[in-house]
């Protein structure tokens, strides 16, 4: 017998068809669907969250192909061989990639929840051209080799689309590498799939352990979150697994101050933990979602920091080929001198305080 979640991917909606009996398609909307060979879709449970009227709706526009994605100005080609240093003298399996000495970030599968049309690994996931091989076993041999590695970021793909079968030879394997201390997964499925947080998959990641498991979802706009999913976090996080957000910074999407604060506002009320918000990588085929650089810090400091619970702070990272460059709003500090510093809060009131010398 199928389960909820198993039956939810069984009735992945992937044609055209399908997608109207949730929503009255655009004009631009079907020319997209109809001319663009691409990899697309969504489960219905999220598909059951779209706007059925609005084709702005943030949740249509990150599911739904758009003409736009054959522009482009900005995406560079290979992306994701620069950016997982791909092309490195390292010899590492497909399924490794290696920005940092003591961790690395092991690919698991290229199946997804849904396929974002923002998605940076768009080459691998989405376009499918980047051919790589999974090989869980080489990758964990290879882990098992290096013990300066001591952090594994298991992704794809979607990982937790793996069975609770694999994910338990996963996660069992990684804990008897002795150097092995903690374990993170990448998985959107809390949000776009949450009926996947079973008692056997938290039976797999639960409990006490040694070595602890960290999760990463994606939420993009306060619309993703359902009861369902505030359901599926607290799960996770009763059995032990920490659970955090990586957004991805979206132009009409969740740039705007409102929405960028009801959205980290929203994941607190969740018990989702914001991490990152990350710049749109400079993939081929997503230009139109790509705001200004300086962007996600203008919004922190517009929307965030001081104007709200601190832990609302996620920290905004570009991605890039040699690690995660965070970007601060540069308002802080207005001056130092020799005796003291001149520091600005988020209303623009000045305070100082005396300069330390070393
Ligand atoms: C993002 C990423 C990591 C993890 O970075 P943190 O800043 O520790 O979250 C590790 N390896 C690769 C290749 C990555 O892209
Ligand atoms: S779930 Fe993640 S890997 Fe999959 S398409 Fe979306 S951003 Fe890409």
């Amino acid at each position: 017998m199928k389960t909820e979640w198993q039956q939810q991917m069984r009735d992945y909606v992937d044609t055209i068809e399908k997608l109207e009996t949730y929503i009255n398609l655009s004009d631009s909307e079907r020319k997209a669907l109809e001319t663009l060979q691409t990899t697309w879709g969504t489960t219905p449970y999220f598909a059951s969250l779209m706007d059925r009227d609005d084709p702005n709706c943030p949740i249509r526009k990150q599911v739904i192909p758009s003409m736009h994605e054959t522009e482009n100005r900005f995406g560079m080609k290979d992306y994701l061989i620069w950016k997982e240093n791909r092309a490195t003298d390292e010899i590492r399996p497909d399924c490794i990639a290696r920005q940092y000495k003591d961790r690395v970030a092991f690919t698991v599968t290229q199946v997804c929840g849904i396929y974002c049309r923002h998605c940076f690994r768009k080459e691998l996931v989405v376009d499918k051209d980047l051919k790589l091989s999974f090989d869980v076993d080489e990758g964990l041999k290879w882990i098992a080799e290096h013990p300066e590695v001591r952090d594994i970021l298991i992704t794809g793909g979607d990982p937790f689309l793996l069975s609770d079968e694999q994910l338990d030879y996963l996660v069992s394997k990684l804990r008897e590498i002795p150097h092995i201390q903690m374990i993170r997964f990448g998985s959107r499925l809390p949000v776009v799939l949450p009926q996947r947080i079973t008692p056997g998959l938290l039976k797999v990641l639960g409990g006490y352990h040694r070595v602890p498991i960290w999760l990463n979802t994606q939420v993009n706009h306060p619309k993703e979150i359902t009861e369902q999913t505030a359901k599926a976090v607290y799960d996770l996080l009763s059995s032990g697994v920490n659970v955090g957000n990586q957004a991805v910074l979206l132009k009409g999407i969740n740039d705007d101050v409102e929405t960028f604060r009801e959205l980290h506002l929203k994941l607190l009320r969740v018990r989702i933990r914001p991490y990152y918000v990350f710049y749109c990588e400079p993939a081929p085929g997503m230009d139109h979602f790509r705001p200004r650089v300086e962007k996600g810090a203008e919004l922190i400091r517009d929307a965030l920091r001081g104007h709200t619970t601190g832990l609302a702070q996620p920290m905004y990272v570009i991605a890039t080929n040699i690690g995660k460059i965070p970007l601060m709003p540069d308002y802080y500090i207005q001056d130092s001198t020799d005796t003291e510093y001149t520091l600005r809060n988020h209303l623009g009131q000045e305070t100082t305080i005396p300069n330390v010398p070393e």
